[in-house]
Formats: C-alpha cells, sequence, structure tokens
C-alpha cells in the first residue's frame, strides 16, 4: 500500500532492538484518512471470503478493525489485556509481549467468539507473531473458525509470517519492513 509506506518512511522512527515507532498516525495520534484507507485495502483483500467477525486486541488493533468491520459491515470484537470483573464467560490466553519485555493476559467472552464465528484478526504490527498465536488459541479454544490476519506493519526479519504460515494462516500485510538495522526503515 503506497500511501502507507510512504508514511512510513517520512514520519516513521526507528528505535534499538528492531523497533519502529509509528506514535504520529497509528499508536498514539492516528489519521483517521489513512486508516479509512486501511480499513479499504483489508476489505479489499478478504471482502471475497466468508469472514463474518473482525476480531483485534486492545488497543491499536480497534482502528484498523473498526474501519475494516464498517466496511465490510460487521461486527469487531476485541480481546481485552485487563479482565474486567464483570466478564462473562471468559476465554483466556497468555502472551509473551516483544516491546514491553513481559507476559500480558488476552482475554474475551465466548458470548462474542462463537463457533459461528470466521474470524478476520487485525491488528497494527506483526512481528515474532506472538500476539497472533495467541489469538489463534482464543479462536480455538471458542470452537471459531480463522479465515486470515491482517497487518498494517510486518517486520518480515522478526518471523512471524513464518510461524503462522507454517499452521496454515493467511497472513495479508499492507506495508513490509525488510529490515531496520543501523535505523535504517528498509520497505518492500
Ligand atoms: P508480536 O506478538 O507479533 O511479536 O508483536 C506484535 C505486537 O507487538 C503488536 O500488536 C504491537 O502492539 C507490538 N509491536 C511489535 N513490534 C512493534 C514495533 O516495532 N512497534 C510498535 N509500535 N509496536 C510493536
Amino acid at each position: 500500500m503506497e500511501l502507507l509506506k510512504k508514511r512510513i518512511l517520512q514520519d516513521g522512527k526507528c528505535f534499538e532492538g528492531g523497533i519502529l515507532k509509528v506514535d504520529s498516525f497509528i499508536n498514539h495520534q492516528m489519521d483517521p484518512v489513512l486508516m479509512k484507507s486501511i480499513g479499504v485495502e483489508f476489505a479489499r483483500r478478504f471482502g471475497s471470503t466468508n469472514v463474518n467477525k473482525i476480531m483485534t486486541i486492545e488497543a491499536s488493533g480497534i482502528a484498523p478493525a473498526i474501519m475494516t468491520g464498517y466496511l465490510l459491515d460487521l461486527p469487531v470484537v476485541f480481546g481485552k489485556k485487563k479482565s474486567p470483573k464483570t466478564i462473562e464467560n471468559a476465554l483466556h490466553t497468555t502472551v509473551h509481549s516483544f516491546t514491553k519485555d513481559r507476559q500480558y493476559d488476552i482475554v474475551i467472552s465466548s458470548d462474542f467468539l462463537t463457533p459461528a464465528d470466521n474470524v478476520l484478526f487485525v491488528d497494527d504490527f506483526l512481528a515474532y507473531g506472538n500476539a497472533a498465536i495467541g489469538v489463534i488459541d482464543l479462536v480455538n479454544q471458542a470452537g471459531a473458525s480463522l479465515v486470515g490476519m491482517g497487518f498494517i506493519i510486518e517486520k518480515e526479519f522478526q518471523g512471524g509470517r513464518k510461524r503462522l504460515e507454517d499452521k496454515g494462516v493467511t497472513v495479508e500485510s499492507l506495508a513490509i519492513i525488510e529490515d531496520l538495522s543501523h535505523c535504517q526503515i528498509k520497505i518492500k
């Protein structure tokens, strides 16, 4: 997606340890016009599948997921990182966070992830694939089906795609970062 690639090169900042900061348009301040284009692109890539629910994880996945859900006229559900006391029929999984270097739980109610759901998972980044593998676990626990996974930015050099494709998952990324070493952003 050319618009996104241009924006990453223009406004993205590279940090030690293979971290790309896109705080000015995705992760902190958000650009709704770009986000709409991201939704259009996910809708184009997955619109002809049997998807009937969009799933993401809070917080940064919510914006692209809601845009995609709006354009495909489908419900959107997000995994929560803190389990509310009032949650009913909770499914849990544990994920290792690469950026925060710690474990966290993702919780989702089986009221909103069910065997009737054909799920498209949408998120901001694909790095090592840990969050995505946690989502596969939740989808399996719920007895739902996974249609595919769409990421705004994939860091190819961290190997997440291979882990997911080895499990038979269809992966689509809108911008693929080949390398971030020496703090230079190299996009495919
Ligand atoms: P993974 O689970 O694939 O290793 O990492 C994906 C999650 O970690 C994403 O949901 C994202 O929140 C976060 N993440 C991974 N790499 C980066 C990065 O370079 N920049 C930012 N902003 N978040 C990242």
